[in-house]
């Protein structure tokens, strides 16, 4: 028997993390308060099967225990023996049930033949034929007292409206990542599994809030009623932190040797992108600490931002190799890119403190995922220290103003005028990415990529930056190249 058959939750005391749901479903059974028509809806694998089964055996159940189906009656037992012929799921995605389900359906009306209810359980209800949504409507309309549906689906919007009237709605939620690690450690523990403890958040990471590819992947790397560290590593794909560290400690300091790297990694790995795709997500959580720290670091910026540009480009290169080749060789070269002296903690005390300030963010995580990026910016402009030099600055360039025109100065200014209008922070940073020109009395802007282009170029940006370079005495038109 796999893990997964031997642990899915089989009552609502082991179903995983869908409280609200649990509980009005418990309270509607012990009300007798239940109606005849559910519809579960949610992403693969949050529990909504477990749920439609723990529910059909218990209104069947002949003596529920603490709030759950006893699981030992004769109803009990043959359900979990699959005997029991009143409860019938319908899987409505698999093709096998496609000639017949309209009969199946049609046949609700006739009585159970040993329980109090008969039950269908359909999944993928979405998934129905014309046909057999109207036998499924016709039912619904005027149900018999002896049937109750479950319908599940992954695709809400293409339940037809008509059915969803009917059913009373339960949405359930992704199972957080905790959950998963518990449930994990409680199956270890039943199935005595040494497991070494930085596992579980690989495999937790690489499970996309399912519980069931949770447990077969922790099952896949079971050797010997061991799972180690290395084996994940190797059988997951996993690239080590400390490599991705190494690696973006390289760009950051423009080391020439990173060319040696990156040939490694070409031999190493035979899929070159998922290197770059963990650097992509590695280097977005160092820059969200460098952001937390109220220390922003412009250059992780820059990588992120160009990264993720020439990640999207190997989908349509004849050598996903060499768009990361060019990436790494533009980035040595560029002048203004990357200075050596960057705010990103290094060596092994910057790597625990790093580990340990991830660690607490995730679990401030939750309450922050609803702050806009932007927002957070602002928050954190707001605390950095006040250019004392404005002003300074400011004089001077006035003084340059009135004989030259030579806007390669004035835009740090410009800049960091933008800079202090709240919610022009990413603007003030994409500027400090393009270059500039002026002909007549046009101000071209000429952003660093397609990405900076698209988000500068907002009639919004324009004025603000014309109304800007007017407060420091440059009458210009703004364009965007
Ligand atoms: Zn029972």
């Amino acid at each position: 028997m796999s893990l997964y058959t031997k642990y899915r939750p089989k009552d609502f005391d082991n179903l995983v993390d869908q409280n609200f749901i649990k509980k009005t479903l418990s309270t509607a059974i012990l009300e007798n308060k239940t109606v005849w028509s559910y519809i579960f809806f949610w992403p693969r694998w949050t529990g909504k099967t477990s749920t439609a089964r723990i529910f059909a055996k218990w209104v069947n159940c002949k003596n529920p225990k603490n709030w759950n189906p006893c699981l030992e009656c004769n109803i009990c037992k043959s359900f979990s023996e699959w005997k029991l012929l009143d409860i019938i799921e319908i899987d409505a995605a698999s093709n096998t049930w496609v000639d017949n389900i309209r009969d199946i359906i049609e046949k609700a009306q006739f009585s159970p033949n040993v329980a109090k209810y008969k039950i269908y359980i359909i999944d993928e209800v979405h998934m129905l034929s014309n046909g057999a949504f109207n036998a499924l409507l016709k039912i619904l309309e005027e149900p018999p007292s002896h049937l109750k549906f479950i319908l599940a689906t992954t695709e809400i919007h293409k339940v037809p409206e008509t059915i969803l009237s009917r059913c009373q709605r339960f949405d359930f939620k992704n199972i957080s990542n905790i959950w998963i690690k518990k449930y994990l450690e409680y199956i270890a523990w039943e199935e005595k599994i040494k497991v070494e403890e930085k596992v579980y958040n690989y495999i937790v990471k690489n499970s996309a809030w399912g519980l069931r590819t949770a447990i077969s992947l922790f099952e896949q790397l079971i050797i010997n009623s061991e799972i180690k560290y290395e084996n994940v590593i190797e059988n997951l794909w996993i690239v080590w932190d400390e490599k991705l560290e190494e690696f973006l400690e390289k760009l950051l300091k423009k080391d020439n040797l990173i060319i040696n790297d990156f040939n490694n990694l070409i031999d190493e790995w035979k899929n070159i992108k998922l290197f770059f795709k963990d650097l992509i997500f590695f280097t977005k959580d160092k820059l969200e600490i460098s952001i937390l720290k109220g220390k922003i670091n412009i250059n992780l910026i820059k990588i992120l931002d160009n990264l993720q540009e020439y990640y999207s480009k190997t989908k349509n290169s004849i050598d996903e190799n060499l768009i990361f080749f060019i990436w790494i060789s533009k980035l040595l070269v560029e002048k203004s890119a990357l200075s050596p002296e960057s705010s990103l903690p290094c060596g092994e005390k910057g790597a625990t403190k790093i580990k340990e300030e991830k660690e607490k963010k995730t679990e401030k995580k939750v309450e922050k995922e609803n702050i806009e990026i932007e927002d957070a910016f602002d928050i954190f402009w707001d605390n950095l220290e006040e250019d004392n030099n404005l002003e300074k600055k400011e004089i001077l360039e006035k003084k340059i103003n009135s004989n030259n025109n030579n806007p390669s100065f004035s835009i740090d200014i410009l800049i960091s005028k933008i800079k202090t209008v709240p919610k022009k922070a990413f603007l003030s940073i994409w500027l400090k990415s393009s270059t500039y020109k002026i002909e007549e009395n046009i101000f071209y802007i000429i952003p660093q990529n397609k990405f900076t282009w698209a988000k500068i170029n907002v009639a919004e940006n324009i004025v603000l930056i014309q109304e800007k370079l007017k407060e420091m005495w440059f009458e210009y038109e703004v364009k965007i190249k």
